[in-house]
């Protein structure tokens, strides 16, 4: 159980491990394009080999990429469908020569579509994108707030996708949990009791297996709001006490947590309280 946050990677994403060090992290996660746009920034041999000497300087060897916020699995917009498909495949790659253990993206709204055509679509796309794919990094389904028809909201429709998705590409692909996502999406995280029965319902229909890594953030927005709104630990309505249950959870001690809380001051003390708590 190691723990980091989302660190800038401005001036270059081999500037990524020295903020992350900076932060206090034990693992990290970075975009390593434009969140919203435009080509990736060229990943050069020299480049390359500066990233890494930074995790070595730093001891980093768990380090992940999310995938650009545009992304969208469920759109009847072929250009937006399949320009979406080689961004996260491009993301693989890059995940790969930079030695990221994991990629997660969100998987977008399905809007005018009917949800079962939505859930085929996406399996399609994730499917496109892993055939052919063996790199190192893997692909990570996160499960959203579900605003909107935003795919990906439930335990249940992360099964369906993962169903429709061919065993070859399906085995290649994993789960990132993200606290605030699940409690807008309408699973209660505020105790041990309500955490315990969360995970139970989590193997029970996706397997935890598949389980990979957690978005740790609190939830300015209520149970089931269906809206994303991230908070520091403590400052919203999941509370200390469900996060404290997390840490403690047996089943999650070998995942990573990663923070996305909203500012530096605040994830630093999130980190802080983070490393107390662990192993209570
Ligand atoms: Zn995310
Ligand atoms: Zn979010």
């Amino acid at each position: 159980m190691l723990f980091g946050t989302h660190i800038s990677a401005a001036g270059g994403v081999d500037k990524a491990p020295i903020n992350a060090h900076k932060f206090l992290c034990e693992c990290y996660q970075f975009f390593s394009r434009s969140p919203q746009g435009g080509k990736a920034p060229e990943l050069s041999a020299e480049i390359i080999k500066k990233f890494k000497a930074n995790n070595k300087k730093f001891g980093f060897k768990d380090f992940y990429i999310h995938a650009p916020y545009y992304i969208n699995l469920a759109s009847l917009d072929n250009k937006i469908y399949y320009g979406s498909i080689s961004v996260l495949k491009e993301e693989l790659e890059r995940g790969s020569l930079l030695g990221a253990q994991y990629l997660m993206t969100h998987l977008g709204s399905a809007k005018e579509m009917e949800t079962t055509l939505a859930i085929k679509k996406v399996a399609l796309g994730i499917e496109k994108i892993l055939t052919g794919y063996n790199g190192k990094t893997e692909f990570l389904i996160e499960i959203s707030a579900g605003a909107g028809k935003i795919m990906g909201d439930s335990f249940e429709e992360i099964k369906l996708i993962l169903d429709n998705i061919n065993l070859a590409a399906r085995k290649k692909v994993g789960v990132c949990f993200d606290t605030a996502h699940a409690f807008a999406s309408g699973y209660d995280l505020r105790d041990k009791k309500t955490v315990t029965k969360v995970f139970d319902v989590f193997d029970k229909t996706i397997g935890l297996k598949k389980l990979k890594l957690i978005h740790l953030n609190d939830s300015k927005a209520g149970l089931g709001s269906h809206t994303d709104r991230h908070a520091h630990l403590g400052d919203g309505q999941i509370g200390l006490a469900g996060f404290k249950a997390l840490l403690a959870d047996k089943r999650l001690q070998k995942i990573n947590f990663i923070l996305e809380t909203p500012t530096e001051a605040g994830m630093l003390k999130d980190i802080e309280w983070l490393k107390k708590t662990r192993g209570i």
